[in-house]
C-alpha cells in the first residue's frame, strides 16, 4: 500500500510539523496490535502503552488519513442519535452511565490537549440552530431531558431571530440552543498530537502498512505487504475504511460521504461578524449544515452528503449553494479548499462496540459524532483488554441492526431512507 497523502484539505495545508513513520518490515511481536491510526486507534494505543503493554499501531496510509484528519472538528455532546434512543434500549439508569461516558469523552479530550500540549486551536461553545419552529420544540425538550435525566444543564435556549445574532450573525434562524460544554478544534492537528503522545508513551507506529489479512489466533497475526505483527490482542480501529478485512462487523456500518469547504481568508472583522464568539455551529436538520471559523479567519462550512462511494459532481458548486442559503452575504467569497470523507453510520446512530472471540476488540460507527467519543472509546477498549470490562460491556449492550440489502444493495436502500429524511427537513 502506498503512503497515500492526506486529502487536499485546509487542515492538511495547516498541519503542524509531523514525522513520517516507517513502513512495517519483517516479523514483529507485540502485546496489542492496533489497526488504524485515527483517534480511536491512537487513543487505545496511548492508554495501553501507559499501562505497560507493548503496542504496535499499523496505519494503511498516514496518521490521520481517515475521518480523524479531515472532519469538521465539532466537539459534540452525547451521540448523534440523541439520548432518547439509549434510554429506550438500556433504561434510564444505564443510559445515564452511558451519558456520563460521553461527558468524560469531552473531559478526556480537554485533558489530553493540555497534558500533551497539543496545538489544535480548541475552543469551547456551540450553537444548535433552529431553522423552523418545530426545531425549537425539539431543542426545548432535549434541553429539558438533558437536565432532568442526565444532570447536564450547561445550556441556554435562545428565542427569536434578534437573540440569535450574538451567536450567529445572520437572520436565517428562528432560535437555537447554546451549549457551553461543546466546542471545536483543528482535527488533524489534534490527531497528530495524539500520535506524538502514543509514541512518547512507548507505542510503535507504522505508516503505509495496510493490514491485508488478519489471522485471528490467539495469538492473532496481522499481515501487511512487507511484514506482520503477531499479538495477544488486536484493536480494530479502521472505522469507515476498514472495508471487508473483518466481514463480521462490516454490515453494521455504512460509509456515507460528507463534504466541507474552506473559504478564502475573510479577515478577522468579517469572520467575527458571522460567528462573533468563535463557537461551533450546526443546524437541526437531519442532513445538517455545520460550520466554524478557522484560526486564520475563514469560514469552514460542511453540509452536503452522498450515499454512494463517489464524490458528488460539481461539489464546490453544491457546497457554495448550501453556504449561500445560510450566509447570502458571502456571494463574493471564493473557496480555497473543498474535500470530503466517509462517516461510518450505524442504523441506530449510536457507536458500535464489541469483541470477536476473546482477543479482538473493536469500536466503530460514531455516526458523524466521533471527535470526542473516539478518545474515550480507545480508553474503554484498553480497559477491557486490561480486564476491566464493565464500561465496555455496557456499551456492547447498545443494540445494532445490520443494514438491509447485503453488500450490494445496502447503499441504494440507505439512499432511499435518507431521501425521506431530506424531504422531512423541508417541511
Ligand atoms: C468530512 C467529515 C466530517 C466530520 N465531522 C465531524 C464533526 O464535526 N464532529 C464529529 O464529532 N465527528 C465528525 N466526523 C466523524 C469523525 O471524524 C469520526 O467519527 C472519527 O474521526 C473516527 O475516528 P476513527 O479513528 O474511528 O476512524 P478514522 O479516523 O477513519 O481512522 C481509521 C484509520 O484506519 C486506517 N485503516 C483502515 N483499514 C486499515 C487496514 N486494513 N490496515 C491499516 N489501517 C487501516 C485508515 O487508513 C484510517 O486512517 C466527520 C467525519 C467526516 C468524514
Amino acid at each position: 500500500m502506498s503512503r497515500e497523502p492526506h486529502v487536499d484539505s485546509y487542515f492538511a495545508a495547516t498541519a503542524n510539523d509531523h514525522p513520517e513513520y516507517p513502513e512495517l518490515a519483517g516479523e514483529v511481536s507485540a502485546d496489542v496490535c492496533v489497526i488504524g491510526a485515527g483517534y480511536t486507534g491512537l487513543s487505545a494505543a496511548i492508554c495501553l502503552a501507559e499501562r505497560g503493554y507493548n503496542v504496535v499501531v499499523l496505519e494503511a496510509r498516514r496518521v490521520g488519513w481517515g475521518a480523524s484528519g479531515r472532519n469538521g472538528g465539532q466537539v459534540c455532546t452525547g451521540f448523534s442519535s440523541g439520548m432518547g434512543v439509549v434510554q429506550k434500549a438500556l433504561g434510564k439508569t444505564e443510559a445515564k452511565k452511558v451519558f456520563d461516558i460521553t461527558e468524560e469523552a469531552k473531559a478526556l479530550l480537554r485533558d489530553r490537549v493540555e497534558r500533551h500540549k497539543i496545538d489544535c486551536d480548541l475552543h469551547w461553545g456551540y450553537f444548535h440552530a433552529a431553522t423552523k419552529k418545530s426545531h425549537m420544540g425539539e431543542l426545548a425538550s432535549s434541553q429539558e431531558m438533558l437536565a432532568r435525566d442526565f444532570a447536564y444543564d450547561d445550556t441556554r435556549l435562545v428565542k427569536g431571530r434578534d437573540a440569535v445574532a450574538s451567536y450567529v450573525g445572520i437572520k436565517a434562524y428562528v432560535g437555537g440552543l447554546y451549549e457551553g460544554g461543546a466546542g471545536h478544534l483543528h482535527p488533524l492537528n489534534y490527531c497528530l498530537g495524539l500520535a506524538r503522545a502514543a509514541e512518547a508513551a512507548g507505542a510503535q507506529i507504522f505508516e503505509g502498512s495496510a493490514v491485508e489479512r488478519l489471522e485471528r489466533g490467539p495469538p492473532a497475526r496481522a499481515v501487511c505487504a512487507a511484514g506482520s505483527v503477531t499479538a495477544k490482542f488486536v484493536v480494530l480501529a479502521g472505522n469507515a475504511s476498514l472495508g471487508g478485512l473483518v466481514p463480521d462487523i462490516q454490515g453494521k456500518v455504512m460509509p456515507v460521504g460528507t463534504y466541507i469547504a474552506a473559504t478564502e481568508v475573510l479577515g478577522e472583522n468579517r469572520a467575527r461578524s458571522l460567528i462573533p464568539n468563535n463557537i461551533g455551529v450546526a443546524d437541526c436538520n437531519f442532513v445538517l449544515n455545520y460550520y466554524k471559523r478557522s484560526a486564520d479567519h475563514r469560514m469552514l462550512f460542511g453540509g452536503r452528503v452522498s450515499y454512494s462511494t463517489f464524490m458528488p459532481p460539481n461539489l464546490p458548486k453544491a457546497l457554495r449553494h448550501k453556504m449561500l442559503e445560510v450566509f447570502p452575504d458571502l456571494g463574493d467569497v471564493q473557496f480555497d479548499y473543498t474535500w470530503g470523507g466517509f462517516v461510518a453510520i450505524t442504523m441506530e446512530r449510536t457507536p458500535h462496540f464489541g469483541r470477536l472471540g476473546d482477543n479482538i476488540y473493536f469500536a466503530q460507527g460514531y455516526s458523524g459524532q466521533g471527535v470526542a467519543m473516539t478518545g474515550i472509546a480507545g480508553k474503554i477498549l484498553a480497559e477491557a483488554i486490561a480486564g476491566q470490562a464493565e464500561r465496555f460491556d455496557l456499551l456492547t449492550r447498545l443494540p445494532h441492526t445490520t443494514f438491509p440489502g447485503g453488500r450490494l444493495f445496502r447503499t441504494p436502500t440507505l439512499a432511499l431512507a435518507m431521501l425521506w429524511y431530506r424531504m422531512r427537513d423541508l417541511l
